[in-house]
């Protein structure tokens, strides 16, 4: 079974082999029971969890001395891509626990905290969050108020935190907090990443948001009461947590970029089917040049966006400098593209597309979120720009 993405790379046969078994599952598993889960919005699916992670897609980065699969960064991508298609809600999910949680542990865990979670997280045995957004501190994430207060050698933290994918059902959430002290602000030097299990005693999931679309995710608030953290539950340096965040959001958007293009592409296989069957004036809609022109339009774009990602994949695999503006550009032109594409769709199916008959109007709801999570695009425009006239030798 070929997958989607076209990349010209002649991938490794087991890269060829996961992405066929990321197909399958997405035709077979995700793709029918997509319009459930959005339907039961207040169920979170931990049958289909339970499948990805005894698949291995719950671990493609972790390395295989930690039981997962090793995947390069490309085959991981195209994955997600598969994996939006089926479902943007459960993909969004897995992107969560791959990109941010599991970077953060390989880049900078030690030792002894990667051999306690990877294996249990790349199994599939323990699902992992990242909570760094409060409801003060959103594209201005550095400013969270979030306290982390030393006592002899443990942490205790003392806030709210809101927008948490995984957040109820994660049995481990990355969660960021300040360690510098209200009277010495340091701004983003001053912000620690602790490891913060289930039931840890003060830790206690809350509201759960009733979202537009992605409803297949669960996205919550989360509650920290003097939670009691071991020293060992803080990752490297106490006062370094918020660029460990920055650097794991930089191939997190990758992730985001990936599924945007899955949620476009179903759009398109939607679309296309339709036209091509429905008749009127005595002939499919499809035929007409007008239509054509509309399909022509999405996939061009589903491509430009494609290459993009694959672009700032390479940038990012080589270390080239380039690969942080790489990586918006990527998520800001194929979210903007899912956006097209799905709206396309809509109107391509006429009143079967504003229908929850058919799948369009979800994708057309899963895809707006893609413009807004992981950095609004606004912020990626600014950040492309301002990191672009670095690269030519500017200094802000
Ligand atoms: C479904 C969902 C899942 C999420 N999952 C997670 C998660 O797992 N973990 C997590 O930590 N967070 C998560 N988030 C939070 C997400 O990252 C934030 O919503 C996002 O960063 C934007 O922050 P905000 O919502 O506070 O918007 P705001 O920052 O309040 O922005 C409001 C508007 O102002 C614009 N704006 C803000 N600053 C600027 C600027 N400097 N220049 C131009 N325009 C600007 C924004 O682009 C936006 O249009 C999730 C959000 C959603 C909706």
């Amino acid at each position: 079974m070929e997958h989607r993405a076209f990349s010209g790379i002649d991938l490794p046969e087991e890269s060829k082999q996961v992405l066929a078994l990321a197909r399958q599952f997405a035709e077979e598993r995700l793709r029918p029971t997509a319009a459930e889960r959005d339907a039961n919005e207040e169920v979170f699916d931990t049958e289909i969890h339970a499948e990805l992670g005894a698949l291995g897609f719950l671990g493609m980065r972790v390395p295989e001395e930690y039981d997962g699969l090793g995947l390069d960064l490309l085959t991981y991508l195209y994955v997600l891509e598969e994996l939006a298609w089926g479902d943007a809600g459960v993909a969004v999910s897995v992107s969560v626990h791959n990109s941010l949680p599991v970077s953060i542990l390989l880049r900078r865990g030690s030792e002894a905290q990667k051999q306690a979670w990877l294996p249990k997280m790349a199994r599939g045995e323990a699902l992992a969050a990242f909570s760094l957004s409060e409801a003060g501190a959103g594209t201005d994430a550095a400013a969270l108020r979030t306290q982390a207060t030393r006592d002899g050698a443990d942490w205790i933290l003392n806030g709210e935190k809101m927008w948490v994918t995984n957040g109820a059902a994660a049995d481990l959430v990355f969660t960021f907090a300040r360690t510098d002290s209200p009277e010495d602000r340091k701004g983003s030097r001053g912000i620690g990443a602790f490891l913060v299990p289930k039931g840890t005693d003060g830790f206690s999931a809350g509201k759960k948001e009733r979202k537009m679309g992605q409803r297949g995710s669960e996205t919550v608030a989360l509650s920290l009461d003097n939670v009691r953290l071991d020293a060992d539950r803080l990752i490297g340096d106490a006062d370094r947590g918020f660029s460990y965040a920055l650097e794991a959001l930089e191939g997190g958007r990758l992730g985001i970029a990936a599924q945007a293009l899955g949620i476009a592409s179903a759009a398109i296989d939607e679309a296309m089917n339709y036209a091509r069957t429905r008749e009127q004036f005595g002939r499919p809609v499809g035929t007409f040049q007008g239509m054509e022109f509309k399909l022509g339009d999405m996939i061009a774009r589903l491509e430009a966006s494609r290459g993009l990602l694959e672009r700032a994949a390479a940038a990012h695999s080589v270390g080239d400098p380039r690969a942080r503006r790489l990586s918006s550009v990527a998520k800001l032109f194929a979210s903007e593209t899912a956006m097209f594409v799905t709206r396309e769709a809509v109107q391509a199916l006429g009143g079967y597309g504003y229908s929850r008959e058919y799948p369009v109007e979800r994708l057309f709801r899963d895809a707006k979120v893609t413009e807004i999570y992981e950095g609004a695009n606004e912020i990626h425009r600014s950040l492309i720009a301002r990191q672009f006239y670095r690269e030519k030798g500017g200094d802000t």
